[in-house]
Protein backbone atom coordinates (compact mmCIF):
# COMPACT_ATOMS: atom_id res chain seq x y z
CA UNK A 1 0.00 0.00 0.00
CA UNK A 2 1.59 3.25 -1.02
CA UNK A 3 1.20 5.65 1.77
CA UNK A 4 0.70 9.54 2.23
CA UNK A 5 3.80 9.68 3.43
CA UNK A 6 5.77 7.77 1.00
CA UNK A 7 4.91 10.85 -1.08
CA UNK A 8 5.44 13.33 1.10
CA UNK A 9 9.27 12.07 1.54
CA UNK A 10 9.65 11.69 -2.27
CA UNK A 11 8.59 15.54 -2.49
CA UNK A 12 10.52 16.59 -0.51
CA UNK A 13 13.62 14.40 -1.98
CA UNK A 14 16.27 16.52 -3.71
CA UNK A 15 18.05 13.70 -5.74
CA UNK A 16 14.86 12.01 -7.48
CA UNK A 17 13.36 15.85 -7.90
CA UNK A 18 16.67 16.92 -9.54
CA UNK A 19 16.25 13.47 -11.79
CA UNK A 20 12.33 14.11 -12.31
CA UNK A 21 12.69 17.65 -13.33
CA UNK A 22 15.75 16.60 -15.76
CA UNK A 23 13.20 14.50 -17.28
CA UNK A 24 10.96 16.88 -17.59
CA UNK A 25 7.14 16.38 -16.43
CA UNK A 26 6.38 13.05 -17.30
CA UNK A 27 4.97 9.49 -15.92
CA UNK A 28 1.26 11.17 -15.08
CA UNK A 29 2.42 15.04 -13.80
CA UNK A 30 1.09 15.96 -17.26
CA UNK A 31 -2.12 14.97 -16.59
CA UNK A 32 -2.14 17.13 -13.72
CA UNK A 33 0.62 20.59 -14.85
CA UNK A 34 -0.33 22.61 -18.08
CA UNK A 35 3.45 22.21 -18.69
CA UNK A 36 7.38 24.20 -17.82
CA UNK A 37 6.27 27.21 -20.32
CA UNK A 38 3.49 30.19 -20.56
CA UNK A 39 2.99 28.58 -23.87
CA UNK A 40 1.88 25.55 -22.67
CA UNK A 41 -0.30 26.68 -19.77
CA UNK A 42 -2.00 29.29 -22.53
CA UNK A 43 -2.52 26.43 -24.78
CA UNK A 44 -3.99 24.47 -21.98
CA UNK A 45 -6.39 27.10 -21.07
CA UNK A 46 -7.63 27.38 -24.88
CA UNK A 47 -8.35 23.69 -24.82
CA UNK A 48 -10.33 24.17 -21.24
CA UNK A 49 -12.22 27.56 -22.91
CA UNK A 50 -12.93 25.41 -26.13
CA UNK A 51 -15.14 22.88 -23.52
CA UNK A 52 -16.70 25.81 -21.74
CA UNK A 53 -14.43 26.10 -18.88
CA UNK A 54 -12.81 29.00 -17.50
CA UNK A 55 -8.85 29.16 -15.98
CA UNK A 56 -6.54 30.36 -13.65
CA UNK A 57 -3.02 29.60 -13.75
CA UNK A 58 -0.53 29.58 -11.41
CA UNK A 59 3.13 29.52 -11.84
CA UNK A 60 4.76 26.76 -9.65
CA UNK A 61 7.78 28.49 -7.98
CA UNK A 62 9.87 27.00 -4.77
CA UNK A 63 11.06 28.94 -2.16
CA UNK A 64 12.73 32.91 -3.12
CA UNK A 65 15.57 33.94 -0.73
CA UNK A 66 16.33 37.31 -2.04
CA UNK A 67 14.66 40.25 -3.83
CA UNK A 68 16.09 39.51 -7.38
CA UNK A 69 14.36 36.36 -7.18
CA UNK A 70 10.93 37.85 -5.92
CA UNK A 71 11.44 40.49 -8.58
CA UNK A 72 12.04 37.85 -11.21
CA UNK A 73 8.56 36.00 -10.26
CA UNK A 74 6.78 39.02 -10.25
CA UNK A 75 8.00 39.65 -13.87
CA UNK A 76 6.86 36.23 -15.06
CA UNK A 77 3.45 36.86 -13.62
CA UNK A 78 3.66 39.84 -15.76
CA UNK A 79 4.71 38.37 -18.83
CA UNK A 80 1.29 35.61 -18.29
CA UNK A 81 -0.84 38.20 -18.18
CA UNK A 82 0.65 39.53 -21.10
CA UNK A 83 0.61 35.80 -22.83
CA UNK A 84 -3.46 35.74 -21.59
CA UNK A 85 -4.32 39.16 -23.38
CA UNK A 86 -2.15 37.96 -26.61
CA UNK A 87 -3.82 34.31 -26.69
CA UNK A 88 -7.46 35.98 -25.86
CA UNK A 89 -8.42 33.20 -23.49
CA UNK A 90 -10.63 33.48 -20.61
CA UNK A 91 -8.19 33.15 -17.63
CA UNK A 92 -6.88 34.90 -14.29
CA UNK A 93 -4.06 34.73 -12.61
CA UNK A 94 -3.40 32.72 -9.17
CA UNK A 95 -0.25 33.14 -7.10
CA UNK A 96 1.26 32.91 -3.88
CA UNK A 97 2.61 36.56 -1.94
CA UNK A 98 5.99 34.77 -0.65
CA UNK A 99 6.75 34.40 -3.95
CA UNK A 100 6.96 37.91 -4.36
CA UNK A 101 8.88 38.76 -1.13
CA UNK A 102 6.48 38.04 1.23
CA UNK A 103 8.99 36.55 4.07
CA UNK A 104 11.81 39.18 2.70
CA UNK A 105 9.98 42.21 2.90
CA UNK A 106 6.36 43.41 2.69
CA UNK A 107 7.60 45.97 0.99
CA UNK A 108 9.03 44.52 -1.70
CA UNK A 109 6.09 42.00 -1.84
CA UNK A 110 3.26 45.46 -2.25
CA UNK A 111 5.95 46.56 -4.46
CA UNK A 112 5.62 43.34 -6.67
CA UNK A 113 1.94 43.21 -5.99
CA UNK A 114 0.98 46.63 -7.48
CA UNK A 115 3.08 45.89 -10.79
CA UNK A 116 1.21 42.98 -11.29
CA UNK A 117 -2.29 44.42 -10.40
CA UNK A 118 -1.52 47.30 -12.53
CA UNK A 119 -0.75 44.92 -15.66
CA UNK A 120 -4.08 42.91 -15.05
CA UNK A 121 -6.19 46.20 -14.60
CA UNK A 122 -4.75 47.04 -17.98
CA UNK A 123 -6.12 43.68 -19.55
CA UNK A 124 -9.23 44.09 -17.54
CA UNK A 125 -7.95 41.03 -15.76
CA UNK A 126 -7.76 39.82 -11.80
CA UNK A 127 -5.53 38.53 -9.38
CA UNK A 128 -6.56 35.72 -6.81
CA UNK A 129 -3.86 35.40 -3.97
CA UNK A 130 -3.48 31.68 -2.87
CA UNK A 131 -3.71 31.07 0.69
CA UNK A 132 -0.53 29.30 2.64
CA UNK A 133 -0.09 27.72 5.77
CA UNK A 134 -1.53 30.01 8.97
CA UNK A 135 1.46 31.49 9.73
CA UNK A 136 1.50 33.87 6.33
CA UNK A 137 -2.53 34.52 6.90
CA UNK A 138 -2.41 37.71 8.60
CA UNK A 139 0.14 39.39 6.66
CA UNK A 140 -1.65 38.41 3.46
CA UNK A 141 -4.54 39.57 4.78
CA UNK A 142 -3.26 42.72 6.02
CA UNK A 143 -1.59 43.30 2.05
CA UNK A 144 -4.93 42.40 0.81
CA UNK A 145 -6.67 45.24 2.45
CA UNK A 146 -4.13 47.50 1.87
CA UNK A 147 -4.09 46.67 -1.84
CA UNK A 148 -8.01 46.87 -2.06
CA UNK A 149 -7.85 50.58 -1.25
CA UNK A 150 -6.46 50.64 -4.59
CA UNK A 151 -7.73 47.77 -6.50
CA UNK A 152 -11.07 46.19 -7.32
CA UNK A 153 -9.45 43.24 -8.79
CA UNK A 154 -7.73 41.12 -6.35
CA UNK A 155 -9.32 38.64 -3.90
CA UNK A 156 -7.93 35.72 -2.08
CA UNK A 157 -8.49 32.69 -0.56
CA UNK A 158 -9.98 31.70 2.78
CA UNK A 159 -9.36 28.40 4.82
CA UNK A 160 -12.80 26.58 6.49
CA UNK A 161 -10.56 24.37 8.70
CA UNK A 162 -9.05 27.58 10.63
CA UNK A 163 -11.19 28.43 13.00
CA UNK A 164 -11.35 32.17 12.67
CA UNK A 165 -12.95 31.59 9.10
CA UNK A 166 -16.00 33.01 9.69
CA UNK A 167 -14.70 36.29 11.51
CA UNK A 168 -11.95 36.51 7.96
CA UNK A 169 -15.01 35.86 5.68
CA UNK A 170 -17.33 38.71 7.80
CA UNK A 171 -14.89 41.36 7.31
CA UNK A 172 -13.69 40.47 3.68
CA UNK A 173 -17.66 41.34 2.66
CA UNK A 174 -17.62 42.61 -0.90
CA UNK A 175 -14.17 41.03 -2.10
CA UNK A 176 -14.61 37.94 -4.19
CA UNK A 177 -13.12 35.38 -2.26
CA UNK A 178 -12.22 31.67 -2.82
CA UNK A 179 -13.45 29.37 -0.39
CA UNK A 180 -11.50 26.06 0.51
CA UNK A 181 -11.18 23.64 3.14
CA UNK A 182 -7.39 24.43 3.52
CA UNK A 183 -4.38 22.51 2.55
CA UNK A 184 -1.82 22.61 5.44
CA UNK A 185 -1.21 20.38 8.08
CA UNK A 186 -2.34 22.91 11.14
CA UNK A 187 -2.40 22.03 14.69
CA UNK A 188 -5.69 22.02 16.73
CA UNK A 189 -4.77 25.27 18.39
CA UNK A 190 -6.06 26.86 14.82
CA UNK A 191 -7.81 24.73 12.91
CA UNK A 192 -10.21 21.79 13.29
CA UNK A 193 -8.65 18.30 13.20
CA UNK A 194 -12.08 16.30 12.72
CA UNK A 195 -13.17 15.98 8.86
CA UNK A 196 -17.00 16.13 9.40
CA UNK A 197 -16.05 19.83 11.66
CA UNK A 198 -13.57 21.02 8.65
CA UNK A 199 -16.65 19.92 6.34
CA UNK A 200 -19.95 21.90 8.63
CA UNK A 201 -17.34 24.89 8.85
CA UNK A 202 -16.77 24.84 5.17
CA UNK A 203 -20.33 24.84 4.02
CA UNK A 204 -21.16 27.47 6.76
CA UNK A 205 -18.41 29.88 5.37
CA UNK A 206 -19.35 29.22 1.85
CA UNK A 207 -22.81 30.34 2.61
CA UNK A 208 -22.12 32.65 5.03
CA UNK A 209 -19.96 34.54 1.88
CA UNK A 210 -22.91 34.17 -0.70
CA UNK A 211 -25.83 35.70 1.42
CA UNK A 212 -23.60 38.86 2.27
CA UNK A 213 -24.04 38.99 -1.86
CA UNK A 214 -20.47 38.91 -2.24
CA UNK A 215 -18.75 37.25 -5.05
CA UNK A 216 -17.82 33.63 -4.15
CA UNK A 217 -15.50 30.95 -5.50
CA UNK A 218 -16.35 27.48 -4.40
CA UNK A 219 -12.90 25.37 -4.85
CA UNK A 220 -13.62 21.53 -4.28
CA UNK A 221 -13.68 18.51 -5.71
CA UNK A 222 -16.57 17.38 -3.27
CA UNK A 223 -19.68 16.62 -5.24
CA UNK A 224 -21.29 16.68 -1.75
CA UNK A 225 -20.51 20.26 -1.35
CA UNK A 226 -21.45 20.84 -4.83
CA UNK A 227 -24.67 20.05 -4.56
CA UNK A 228 -25.46 21.76 -1.42
CA UNK A 229 -24.02 24.89 -2.93
CA UNK A 230 -26.45 24.52 -6.04
CA UNK A 231 -29.40 24.08 -4.08
CA UNK A 232 -28.98 26.58 -1.44
CA UNK A 233 -28.48 29.40 -4.45
CA UNK A 234 -31.39 28.04 -6.14
CA UNK A 235 -33.26 28.51 -2.38
CA UNK A 236 -32.38 32.01 -2.21
CA UNK A 237 -32.48 33.63 -5.94
CA UNK A 238 -28.48 34.03 -5.75
CA UNK A 239 -28.04 33.93 -9.45
CA UNK A 240 -25.26 32.15 -11.27
CA UNK A 241 -23.50 34.38 -11.93
CA UNK A 242 -22.43 35.91 -7.91
CA UNK A 243 -20.54 32.69 -7.72
CA UNK A 244 -18.48 30.48 -9.30
CA UNK A 245 -16.66 26.65 -9.13
CA UNK A 246 -13.37 25.63 -9.40
CA UNK A 247 -11.29 22.79 -9.60
CA UNK A 248 -7.24 21.47 -10.12
CA UNK A 249 -6.67 20.73 -13.35
CA UNK A 250 -6.76 17.06 -14.42
CA UNK A 251 -9.30 16.30 -11.42
CA UNK A 252 -12.74 15.25 -11.92
CA UNK A 253 -12.41 16.37 -15.57
CA UNK A 254 -16.24 15.25 -16.49
CA UNK A 255 -17.46 16.62 -13.52
CA UNK A 256 -16.06 19.80 -14.45
CA UNK A 257 -17.65 19.98 -17.89
CA UNK A 258 -20.90 18.30 -16.53
CA UNK A 259 -21.06 21.86 -13.83
CA UNK A 260 -20.01 24.10 -17.15
CA UNK A 261 -23.05 22.31 -18.74
CA UNK A 262 -25.43 23.16 -16.32
CA UNK A 263 -24.57 26.90 -17.08
CA UNK A 264 -22.52 27.45 -14.03
CA UNK A 265 -19.44 29.12 -14.08
CA UNK A 266 -16.55 26.21 -14.10
CA UNK A 267 -13.16 27.64 -13.61
CA UNK A 268 -10.27 25.08 -13.44
CA UNK A 269 -6.50 26.32 -11.61
CA UNK A 270 -3.67 25.52 -14.07
CA UNK A 271 -0.06 24.92 -12.33
CA UNK A 272 2.44 24.87 -14.77
CA UNK A 273 6.40 25.75 -14.63
CA UNK A 274 9.48 24.10 -13.91
CA UNK A 275 8.94 23.48 -11.01
CA UNK A 276 6.40 21.04 -11.17
CA UNK A 277 8.21 18.32 -8.72
CA UNK A 278 6.57 18.88 -5.58
CA UNK A 279 3.18 19.65 -6.54
CA UNK A 280 2.54 16.55 -8.15
CA UNK A 281 3.77 14.74 -5.34
CA UNK A 282 1.78 16.72 -2.99
CA UNK A 283 -1.38 16.13 -4.75
CA UNK A 284 -0.58 12.26 -4.54
CA UNK A 285 0.27 12.07 -1.03
CA UNK A 286 -3.30 14.31 -0.28
CA UNK A 287 -4.80 11.15 -2.56
CA UNK A 288 -2.42 8.25 -3.48
CA UNK A 289 -5.47 7.26 -5.40
CA UNK A 290 -4.22 9.81 -7.86
CA UNK A 291 -1.42 6.88 -8.48
CA UNK A 292 -3.57 6.18 -11.61
CA UNK A 293 -2.20 9.20 -12.96
CA UNK A 294 1.16 8.22 -12.68
CA UNK A 295 0.52 4.59 -14.30
CA UNK A 296 -1.49 5.83 -16.97
CA UNK A 297 1.13 8.42 -18.16
CA UNK A 298 3.75 5.05 -17.70
CA UNK A 299 1.63 2.77 -19.88
CA UNK A 300 1.48 5.95 -22.79
CA UNK A 301 5.01 6.64 -22.86
C1 LIG B 1 -9.03 25.53 -7.39
C2 LIG B 1 -8.47 25.21 -6.05
C3 LIG B 1 -7.68 26.15 -5.40
C4 LIG B 1 -7.14 25.88 -4.15
N1 LIG B 1 -6.43 26.86 -3.50
C5 LIG B 1 -5.99 26.63 -2.25
C6 LIG B 1 -5.34 27.66 -1.50
O1 LIG B 1 -5.16 28.80 -1.96
N2 LIG B 1 -4.92 27.36 -0.24
C7 LIG B 1 -5.15 26.13 0.34
O2 LIG B 1 -4.80 25.93 1.51
N3 LIG B 1 -5.77 25.15 -0.36
C8 LIG B 1 -6.18 25.36 -1.62
N4 LIG B 1 -6.83 24.36 -2.28
C9 LIG B 1 -6.90 22.99 -1.71
C10 LIG B 1 -8.10 22.80 -0.80
O3 LIG B 1 -7.92 23.54 0.38
C11 LIG B 1 -8.27 21.31 -0.42
O4 LIG B 1 -7.13 20.88 0.27
C12 LIG B 1 -8.48 20.39 -1.59
O5 LIG B 1 -9.31 20.96 -2.56
C13 LIG B 1 -9.10 19.06 -1.12
O6 LIG B 1 -10.39 19.25 -0.61
P1 LIG B 1 -11.73 19.01 -1.46
O7 LIG B 1 -12.79 19.86 -0.87
O8 LIG B 1 -11.45 19.27 -2.89
O9 LIG B 1 -12.13 17.49 -1.35
P2 LIG B 1 -11.58 16.32 -0.40
O10 LIG B 1 -11.82 16.71 1.03
O11 LIG B 1 -10.19 15.96 -0.83
O12 LIG B 1 -12.54 15.16 -0.82
C14 LIG B 1 -13.90 15.14 -0.42
C15 LIG B 1 -14.64 14.08 -1.20
O13 LIG B 1 -14.74 14.50 -2.57
C16 LIG B 1 -14.60 13.38 -3.42
N5 LIG B 1 -13.34 13.55 -4.23
C17 LIG B 1 -12.31 14.39 -3.97
N6 LIG B 1 -11.37 14.30 -4.93
C18 LIG B 1 -11.79 13.37 -5.81
C19 LIG B 1 -11.25 12.83 -7.01
N7 LIG B 1 -10.07 13.23 -7.52
N8 LIG B 1 -11.98 11.88 -7.65
C20 LIG B 1 -13.19 11.46 -7.16
N9 LIG B 1 -13.74 11.95 -6.01
C21 LIG B 1 -13.06 12.88 -5.35
C22 LIG B 1 -14.51 12.15 -2.54
O14 LIG B 1 -15.81 11.66 -2.32
C23 LIG B 1 -13.94 12.73 -1.26
O15 LIG B 1 -14.23 11.96 -0.13
C24 LIG B 1 -7.40 24.64 -3.53
C25 LIG B 1 -8.21 23.69 -4.17
C26 LIG B 1 -8.76 23.98 -5.41
C27 LIG B 1 -9.66 22.97 -6.04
Amino acid sequence: MITRNFFLFLSQNAFIKNKATKWGPKFGAKSVIAGETIEEAMETARMLNEKGLSATVDHLGEFVYNKAEADDAADYCIRTLDAMASFGVDCNLSLKLTQLGLDIDRSICMQNMRAILDKAKKHNNFVRIDMEDSSHLEPTLSVLQELRKEYDNVGTAIQGYLYRAEQDVEALKGTNIRLIKGAYNEPPEVAYQDNDEVYKNYLAIIKQHMLNGSYAAVATHDHHIIAEIKAFAEEHGIEKDRFEFQMLYGFRNELQEEIASEGYKMRVYIPFGKDWYGYFMRRLAERPQNITFAVRGLLSK
